[in-house]
Formats: structure tokens, C-alpha cells, sequence
């Protein structure tokens, strides 16, 4: 890539690339142009201009990490939501997603895109409702976003009573504030949004071929929850007599512009329509343990589908999350196997996670012509030591918090492992104040 002035450069540092014609790079250069990888090499071309240099020895460079489901709001029922059911928006005798203000959800937005950002999350899929503000609250910090609105007819006050009772009205509510979601962040450089039908159960047939429709019409990628729990299952069994991936597939919402959330309840012939189709799946393997499931993802891998990794309502982690994706794979394999080694939980996290965003071509890894979403790891630290396979001791005993420096689109975000665009004190003690609130109402 040709450029007439590097912004800033990265030297000597370790580079695990996730691009497979050269994964890893020992004693290398990295140099940013405009918001892009300009240069990976060793030394720096003499003749190019650097405005910033720094000494990346001991340092290891990743590719930003892309965590495609998440709901930050969320953070509020932390501690608490976990040990009580399979899904906070399922649980009763928690705070709710409807009893939140607008200026309440801002401010638990930016708690937890904060949370995820500093662990090295470069982008994430951030879905619920009041994304209108998240979305404000989360663009400041100057992440790369794909939010979505929580689109749905059911009514959602009645389904911890166990009644599922289908609303026109909350669905064109629902689905017109996706909409204009849309049309608000159309033109932002780091923001896409995408259509979010929560999950089968919560949206009735028609709703689902209505999004399907508009997903088409207005070229807009679509999630969803997939086989997150028997409680779905057993709804959509009696509602339509088919399984939940049976039913996205007749709405026309099975295609490879969908990413599936959680596929814990799928079927062999599931996994077969999800990969014949080119349907992401969106790997939750840390949400998923802690309520006691597992997604059969070896079947799933196997079968070919495109997996990502994310978060979900637990702790913003992507590298924690390497970890338990590789560990709860093994125990399904019952061992150690070629189909499960830390190159294929790194690739979830990063490239595939790209490409399950459509956007695969511009992010995931670190190449030259990219965008400038990476990560900086302070590699000089006992449980880093020593570095014999860097990318091996990053899954197996890295953490978020070895994280020294963010870059999203060539913009430092985190450096010295604190935000540059906001005071993480201040973050934290509003979104105190705001829990103490919710929680004293249940
Ligand atoms: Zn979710």
C-alpha cells in the first residue's frame, strides 16, 4: 500500500496476524496510515515519514477482537442473573430491560462497551432495547458497532409469568425502532445496524417473514437467538410443530446474512439447513456453561458453518472467552484434537467474527489495506512468560487485562491499559449509582 506519512508505527513487536498465509510474525513493524494498515514488515521503510514511533519489544499485536452479541445494559444484573436462569430477560425478581430509563440504559452502555473495549473488543453487536441511546453512549467511546434494536411481538412483561401472547402493536413498535436506528447511523464510518429478531419464540411467523422481507428491501444483516433454551424450543414446538431453525428457514431468514446466537438446541439436520445456508453461528460458550448448557459447536465446526465467538450478558472477555470455547469443545471431544487448538478459537474471535459481520474483507486480521482495529499485549508479565508459541499462552493464560493499547480505525483508544475518551472512575460510579436504583425496585 502506497503512503506518503505513516500516523504511527509499531517495532519489534510479536504479530499474531489470524491470516493463515502468515500467522505469526517475530521482531515486526506495524504501521498505521488514515485509519489503515499501511505496512507490516520487518524495519519500517526508510523512506516514509512516521509521525509516532513506539518500541513494541516485548509487546504482542493481535487483530481487534470482534464480539458480535452482546447486551451492555445488561451489566446492571451482574453478580446476580447467572445463578438464577438461563437468560436475564426470561428471569424474574431481576431489573427488566422495560424498567429502564433512556438515561439509566446510557450510562449501563457505557459501562459495559467499556468493559469489552478495554479487554481488547474493537467491535461489538450490541442488542436490546433503548439502542437509540446506547448506540450514542457507545459511538463515544469510538468503537466499531453493529447495534441493533431488541425487535419482537411478543409481550415481554408477560413471559416470566409463562404467557406468550403476540402483539401487532409492540411488533411494528419494535420493528420501527429498529428501523430508525437504521436510518439515524446510516452514514457513520464505524457503525452498522442490523435487524435483531430476538428469537423464535418471542416473534410470532409472520412477524418473522415481515423481517425477513425488510431485512431484504433494506439490505440490513440480521441476529437472532437460536436454540437458546427448552423453553423456546418447547413454544415454538407447540406453536408451529417445527424446530426454531426449521421455522427461521421458512420466514426466509436462514441465509448467510444471518448470525444465530447460542444454537444450543439444534438437531443434526438444524446444523446441516445452518451451514447449506451460510449462517453464522455466534458461539456463547461461557454464557451458555454458566446456565449449564453446551452449543454441540464440534458438530457445528464440523459441519463447516462460519462460528464466531461473543460475550453475551457475561463478563466482556474475549480472551477469558478463547479459553472457555477451547475448553468445552475438548470436553465434548473428550480430548485434545487437531479440530480444537488456540488458532481456531482465535480465528472465532477475530476473523471469523468479521466475516460473520459481513465485513471480512475489511477486518479480522492484521494485513496490509485493513482497517487499523488491533490490540497491544504487554507480553512481559510471569504468566506470559515465556514465549515460545505467544499465541498458544495468550488462549491458555492471557486475560482481557493484559490489554496495554486499543486501536479502532487508527484512533488509540486504550493505551497504558486506561480509555483515552472518557474517565473509567467516573463510568464506574454512575453506573453504581444506577444499579443501586434499579435494584431497589424489584
Ligand atoms: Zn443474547
Amino acid at each position: 500500500m502506497e503512503t506518503q506519512q505513516f500516523d504511527i508505527a509499531f517495532t519489534h513487536a510479536t504479530l499474531l496476524t489470524a491470516d493463515p498465509a502468515r500467522p505469526i510474525l517475530r521482531d515486526a513493524s506495524i504501521a498505521i496510515a488514515d485509519g489503515k494498515i499501511a505496512w507490516i514488515g520487518r524495519g519500517l521503510p526508510e523512506h516514509v515519514p512516521c509521525k509516532r514511533r513506539v518500541d513494541a519489544s516485548g509487546k504482542v499485536i493481535t487483530p481487534g477482537f470482534v464480539n458480535v452479541h452482546s447486551h451492555s445494559i445488561l451489566t446492571m444484573v451482574r453478580g446476580v442473573a447467572a445463578d438464577l436462569g438461563f437468560a436475564p430477560s426470561y428471569t424474574p425478581g431481576i431489573p427488566k430491560g422495560t424498567q429502564v430509563t433512556p438515561d439509566q440504559a446510557r450510562v449501563l452502555a457505557r459501562l459495559g462497551a467499556l468493559e469489552m473495549l478495554m479487554f481488547g473488543s474493537t467491535l461489538i453487536g450490541d442488542n436490546f432495547v433503548c439502542a437509540d441511546v446506547t448506540t450514542e453512549a457507545m459511538a463515544e467511546l469510538g468503537m466499531r458497532l453493529t447495534p441493533s434494536w431488541r425487535i419482537h411481538d411478543v409481550d415481554f412483561s408477560k413471559v416470566t409469568e409463562g404467557k406468550w401472547e403476540y402483539s401487532a402493536a409492540i411488533g411494528s413498535a419494535t420493528l420501527q425502532a429498529g428501523l430508525d436506528l437504521a436510518e439515524r447511523w446510516k452514514n457513520h464510518p464505524l457503525v452498522s445496524v442490523q435487524l435483531a429478531a430476538h428469537a423464535v419464540d418471542t416473534c410470532s411467523d409472520g412477524f418473522l417473514r415481515e423481517i425477513a422481507a425488510i431485512s431484504r428491501a433494506c439490505d440490513l444483516r440480521v441476529n437472532t437467538h437460536l436454540g437458546q433454551s427448552k423453553v423456546e424450543v418447547t413454544r415454538v414446538q407447540e406453536r408451529t410443530g417445527k424446530t426454531s431453525t426449521e421455522v427461521l428457514d421458512e420466514a426466509g431468514l436462514l441465509n448467510d446474512r444471518l448470525m444465530a446466537g447460542h444454537c444450543i438446541y439444534v438437531t443434526d439436520p438444524d446444523i446441516e439447513r445452518l451451514a447449506r445456508a451460510g449462517t453464522h453461528a455466534v458461539h456463547i460458550p461461557k454464557c451458555n456453561a454458566t446456565s449449564g448448557r453446551l452449543a454441540p459447536v464440534h458438530r457445528i465446526k464440523r459441519a463447516g458453518v462460519n462460528i464466531a465467538l461473543a460475550t453475551d450478558t457475561q463478563h466482556g472477555d474475549m480472551v477469558e472467552l478463547m479459553r472457555w470455547a477451547l475448553m468445552t469443545a475438548r470436553v465434548q471431544e473428550n480430548g485434545v484434537n487437531d479440530d480444537w487448538q488456540p488458532r481456531h478459537v482465535f480465528h472465532m474471535a477475530t476473523l471469523g467474527g468479521a466475516r460473520a459481520t459481513g465485513m471480512g474483507d475489511r477486518l479480522g486480521s492484521l494485513e496490509t489495506g485493513k482497517l487499523a482495529d488491533l490490540v497491544m499485549f504487554d507480553f512481559r508479565r510471569p504468566h506470559l512468560t515465556p514465549h515460545a508459541n505467544p499465541l498458544g499462552t495468550l488462549v491458555h493464560t492471557g486475560q482481557g487485562r493484559d490489554v496495554e493499547l486499543v486501536m479502532v480505525n487508527g484512533e488509540i483508544l486504550v493505551e497504558g491499559g486506561q480509555p483515552t475518551r472518557v474517565d473509567m472512575a467516573e463510568v464506574c460510579a454512575q453506573a453504581e449509582e444506577v444499579c443501586q436504583a434499579l435494584w431497589r425496585n424489584v
